[in-house]
């Protein structure tokens, strides 16, 4: 299978190595994580900076697995301080801690949907630290890292993988564990947009132990503050069409002010690239977010044409060819020329 050819080139185990310079190649990388959680007293998963469901449903699907076994289990992540708001129904067991609490040397550490070490932020040390590390991801940009690799790009989300690592445990799917599952599913593919055939089958077998897909969602994508409707509409009328850019197949991109970064969620914040993404005339969407003063978190979106995860590496990110992200230092000004410059090439590999 792809998903076994990809890992078994990338894979290194853990069980009977204890030098990360002396690897082993194993073929089986879900089979190898699932026997290192069954055997783990003391687990910690790490979420990736500015945690998504897909992210955060990941580390505490598995928590929860494994902390209902008996375990002791902690999930963290470096950025923000606290859950995102429309998360926190998903720690059912109170499982996150503040970076402050994770242990120093983690047994087992687990890191969750994070493309590179440095998406871990200033946790990013606990994987030279861990006694051992099971990295499950599924961005194409991956270089590899850890001592297991559950790495597969053609997965639609990370907990895609990590039910796949649960079945291998042979946990039984309990419906706290199903509702973390689902709300990355459903996030990361966008409301099945980009979700195959297996995808689907998970959705029912989640739905079948006990999700409730329109309570658990509607929150989660679907829920605005009132004050929230004049931001969005200021920042959609700074959006600027350039039908030249990106190759000639349109680049189209707006910005949120730090003042408005501040005064909104991020589950505001964050869904702005999705609707100027809807625009007719560009190929590619970017919505800039103001995070410092010259800092700014950018978010790439694609219809296809043109690999943004590509573009993203030229400026120091990554991501997936459809949706990408990265965070830039300078003035909007610098920061789009920039991405700019970066787009071209990615859409002349795309079209050569
Ligand atoms: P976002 O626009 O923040 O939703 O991110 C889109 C995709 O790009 C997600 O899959 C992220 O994991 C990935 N991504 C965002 N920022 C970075 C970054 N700095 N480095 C690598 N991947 C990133
Ligand atoms: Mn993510
Ligand atoms: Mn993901």
């Amino acid at each position: 299978m792809q998903s076994d050819r990809v890992n078994a080139a990338t894979l290194r185990c853990c069980t009977s190595v204890r030098t990360r310079k002396d690897p082993h190649v194993v073929a089986d990388p879900v089979r190898s994580a699932a026997a290192l959680l069954t055997d783990a007293r003391d687990v910690t998963l790490l979420a990736h900076v500015q945690p998504d469901a897909d992210s955060l449903g990941s580390a505490l699907a598995l928590g929860i697995a494994l902390r209902r076994r008996g375990a002791v289990v902690r999930v963290s992540f470096a950025t923000p301080d606290s859950v995102p708001e429309t998360l926190r129904p998903l720690d059912v067991l109170g499982l996150v801690v503040p970076p402050s609490e994770v242990p120093a040397r983690p047994e087992l550490l687990v890191a969750c949907d994070a493309a590179e070490p440095s998406r871990l932020g200033s946790l990013r040390h606990l994987l030279d630290a861990a006694g051992t590390t099971v990295m499950i991801d599924h961005h194409r940009s991956n270089p590899g890292f850890g001592d297991v690799r559950v790495l597969d790009p053609h997965a639609e989300a990370t907990v895609v993988l990590a039910h796949r690592v649960l079945r291998a445990m042979s946990v039984p799917l309990d419906p706290d564990v199903a509702r973390c599952l689902y709300a990355g599913l459903v996030t990361d593919t966008r409301g099945f947009r980009t979700a195959g055939a297996d995808a689907h089958r998970m959705a029912a077998e989640l739905i079948e132990a006990g999700v409730d897909p329109e309570g658990l969602i509607r929150p989660i994508m679907d829920t605005h503050p009132f004050d929230w409707l004049a931001a969005l509409g200021s920042v959609l009328a700074r959006s600027v069409l350039e039908p030249a850019e990106a190759g000639g197949l349109g680049l189209v991109h707006t910005r949120v002010e730090a003042r408005d970064v501040a005064r909104f969620r991020t589950e505001e914040v964050d869904r702005i690239v999705d609707v100027i993404r809807t625009t007719a005339e560009a190929e590619v969407a970017v919505a800039l977010k103001q995070v410092g003063d010259r800092r700014w978190s950018v978010s790439l979106r694609s219809k296809g044409a043109v690999d943004v995860a590509a573009a993203a590496g030229l400026v120091g990110g990554g991501g997936h060819s459809a949706a990408a992200g990265a965070t830039l230092d300078g003035t909007a000004d610098e920061v789009l020329d920039a991405l700019r410059a970066a787009l071209a090439p990615a859409t002349a590999a795309r079209a050569g």
